[in-house]
């Protein structure tokens, strides 16, 4: 029999990390997703830790101004949920030392979560770690040499014993080079060292536009001291010229995992002339059930109780704070379609206005009602105008369009429980996963969705939800995909919802069922174990590949099922 402290230790490297709205350390998607698995590790008493860092100032607060315009602040990062260590590490940034303080929290349902933090008294380096995303390409790699570089040394001060060294995203890399440079200096070579390092390191992409994927210069990063003690052709070995973090991490792992079947697709092709690099699995994502679905809605779906009783309580909840916030009064009987996500142009959060001849009867006659909420990236010119235009449709229908002012997760959690519908129109294939639309599934809220990212390997059409858009990719995509949305809602959704009761609640148990079942962390932290960690170290250990069985039974039992 396998215990569990004989699964491998594993070290997981994100930038952000989404735990509780107290403590504003994220910014999207990405740090909801490391957040879900901190807290499903700590469900499944699975050896997993987090290295991540502590922001000063939290991701921005944002406002609409009266102009309509949505303005950042960005408050001080409250710490009381954090510990500090005592422990304390350095980095070199540029040619001087830099001593990084390690933090740590347990605070919220979550395995160990040690945070890198550069305000130390007596030292001027305080400004690397004050803004998630904030600044140029220079504090973007003072940044990631803390999460990296200074991460591994807080890991050996700690005296932590990992195994498996996880890089969820590009921005972790210049962890592999450390872990290359502490082999060097016990007398391997680089390309043995290069190779070792491979054995105990595994990356995950979510980038599916090249653009999106962060490279830097070699002068950029040999001025700023990211070179770790390499040279040149060592580090374009790695990371090619100019350094992209992403070829890196495929060429720091022994496996990497894109998240979603869709999105495995699009990377192995995206990655296909990459030499070298690692298998580009597909683990899909999944949301940390406890935290994304109502406790109201888990019971009357466990206890197969009538669903629609405890949805309109949540509705009505939502509702609630709809006029709490805005001053406006929904109608918990007509159809509440919700959308939340950051204001970026592929999520194309506008769509549904395109034409007014078919949009505006909908709303001004009452069939259906919206709630949008999403913050745009403080420098995101694009982003920020798609709010503005958002606001301006809450004018033109102002008893049927409504917005929430700083998404965040309080307001994730209650979007995706308290609406009928959870919309989503990204242009194909930019979606790699999405988990929103996984957090509405878990409460019965049906998704009405393109075929990107996680929606194909849930969707059944008319079923669990709705599909729209055909899965075309090409010049027309917007029109078809528009022309389509329409005609999904006015002959499938709305009828549904007004005329046929029944089919919307038995829709709604098909949803739930589908999201517990497939889409949670839980069974995503499974699938890390067995197809990529377990591998990975049987394939230096030796340790037999049967025991991912293991993992899979002790899941089955359920040490501690959400
Ligand atoms: C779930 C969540 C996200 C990610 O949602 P997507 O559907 O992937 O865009 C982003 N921000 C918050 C606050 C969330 O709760």
């Amino acid at each position: 029999m396998i215990q569990h402290n004989s699964l491998p230790r594993v070290a997981y490297f994100c930038m952000e990390y989404a735990l509780h709205e107290s403590l504003p350390i994220y910014a999207g998607g990405l740090g909801v997703l490391a957040g879900d698995i901190l807290k499903s590790a700590k469900d499944l008493e699975l050896p997993l830790i987090g290295v991540g860092i502590l922001w000063r100032e939290g991701y921005t607060k944002q406002h609409i101004g009266p102009d309509n315009w949505p303005y950042d602040e960005f408050p001080a990062i409250y710490t009381s949920s954090l510990q500090d260590t005592g422990v304390q590490v350095q980095v070199q940034v540029y040619d001087r030392m830099v001593p990084v303080r390690i933090w740590k929290t347990q605070a919220f349902g979550n395995v160990a979560l040690y945070l890198l933090n550069t305000d130390v008294p007596g030292s001027d380096f305080g400004w690397i770690t004050r803004r998630l995303y904030g600044g140029s390409a220079h504090d973007r790699i003072a940044q990631e040499i803390v999460l990296g570089i200074g991460g591994v040394r807080a890991l050996r001060a700690l005296d932590l014993d990992i195994q498996i060294y996880h890089f969820n995203e590009g921005h972790a890399v210049l962890a592999g080079l450390e872990l290359i440079r502490e082999k060097i200096n016990r007398g391997l070579s680089f390309e043995e060292a290069w190779r070792h390092t491979r054995d105990e390191v595994v990356f995950t992409t979510h980038t599916p536009v090249m653009a999106g994927n962060e490279s830097h210069s070699h002068d950029l990063l040999q001025q700023l001291g990211a070179y770790n003690g390499l040279t040149y052709r060592e580090m374009s070995t790695v990371g090619g010229d100019p350094f992209s973090m992403t070829v890196a991490g495929l060429r720091l792992a022994r496996l990497a995992n894109a998240v979603s079947k869709q999105h495995g697709l699009t990377a192995r092709a995206m990655w296909q002339d990459i030499a070298e690099r690692a298998p580009i699995l597909s683990i899909t994502n999944g949301v940390h059930q406890r935290t994304w679905q109502n406790e109201d809605i888990k019971k009357a779906y466990e206890e197969k109780c009538d669903l629609w009783p405890a949805h309109q309580r949540v509705k009505k909840q939502l509702l609630f704070e709809i006029t709490k916030r805005t001053g406006k009064t929904l109608d918990p009987e007509k159809l509440l379609i919700g959308f939340a996500r950051r204001a970026t142009p592929y999520k194309r959060s506008n769509l549904i206005f395109s034409r007014p001849e078919i949009i505006s009867p909908l709303l001004e006659e009452g069939h259906i009602q919206l709630v949008f909420s999403g913050k745009a990236h403080p420098q995101d010119e694009a982003g920020k105008n798609l709010v503005s235009e958002l606001i301006r449709m809450t004018q033109t229908y102002p008893q049927s369009v409504v917005f929430l002012e700083n998404y965040d997760l309080e307001l994730g959690r209650l979007l995706t429980s308290g609406c009928d519908l959870w919309l989503n129109t990204p242009q194909r294939p930019l979606e790699a996963s999405g988990t929103s639309g996984m957090k509405a599934a878990l409460n019965g809220v049906l998704n009405l969705s393109v075929l990107d990212g996680w929606w194909p390997e849930g969707c059944l059409h008319g079923v669990n939800g709705w599909q729209f858009g055909d899965g075309y990719e090409g010049p027309d995509q917007e029109q078809r995909d528009l022309l389509s949305l329409y005609k999904t809602l006015l002959t499938e959704v709305i009828p549904t919802y007004y005329r046929d009761r029944p089919r919307w609640q038995r829709m709604m148990r098909a949803s739930i069922e589908m999201a517990v079942c497939t889409f949670t962390a839980a069974r995503m932290l499974k699938e890390y174990y067995n197809l990529m960690y377990l591998p990975t170290v049987s394939k230096r250990t030796g340790i037999k590949a049967n025991t991912t069985v293991n993992v899979t039974a002790m899941m089955k039992r359920g040490v501690s099922p959400s």
